[in-house]
């Protein structure tokens, strides 16, 4: 049970995939909270069966929900050759933006799954944020910034744990490692 309630302005929610149900369920409970959230849908599943049509994305948009790239095909950006890579960033938020009419400078790395030229392809392709899935705190300046996964299986007390953006102190010292090391080139 969570006991205590976390602050809301400090919390950012988003969805992504763009799977239908960002629509068709979580539409209406964000609004119902008052709250917004950032939704990275895969541009090439628009309009597929069970993914968010071009309607929905607007619709989004136009109740100030974010809209960002997660690339067109779920790819590990890590794997792509550089032009495959560059097509992946480019081509999904040109894509989107025709969708939603407002630019697309957020990006969230499929699978979290990044290096130093990955980051470094985002910065040249015009981004200006990256999320990865590093899990914790986030400084809302940086251009790399971790999320955490809510899982329908999880228990109250990691819910609320990761609600009040708390890791452990070796898990925390783990994670700013692990960001560090993956952004050294020829490490992975
Ligand atoms: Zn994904």
């Amino acid at each position: 049970m969570i006991t205590e309630a976390p602050r809301p302005d400090l919390i950012r929610l988003s969805f992504d995939d763009g799977n239908a149900s960002d629509c068709d369920i979580a539409l209406s409970r964000l609004l119902g909270q008052g709250m917004t959230a950032d939704f990275f849908p895969l541009s090439g599943r628009i309009d597929h069966e069970g993914s968010l049509t071009a309607e929905q994305i607007q619709t989004l948009a136009a109740a100030g929900m974010g809209i960002g790239s997660h690339g067109v095909a779920h790819r590990d950006w890590r794997r792509l050759p550089r032009q495959e890579l560059r097509e992946e960033l480019i081509r999904s938020r040109a894509e989107l933006e025709a969708v939603c009419g407002m630019p697309v400078t957020e990006a969230a790395i499929p699978f979290g799954s990044y290096n130093g030229r990955v980051l470094r392809a985002l910065r040249r392709a015009g981004y200006r944020v990256a999320y990865s899935s590093d899990r914790g705190r986030m400084n809302p300046g940086a251009f790399l910034r971790p999320r955490s996964s809510v899982r329908g299986d999880m228990q109250d007390k990691d819910f609320a744990d990761l609600l009040r953006g708390e890791l452990r102190l070796a898990r925390r010292l783990r994670r700013g490692l692990g960001m560090t090391l993956r952004q050294v080139p020829g490490l992975r």
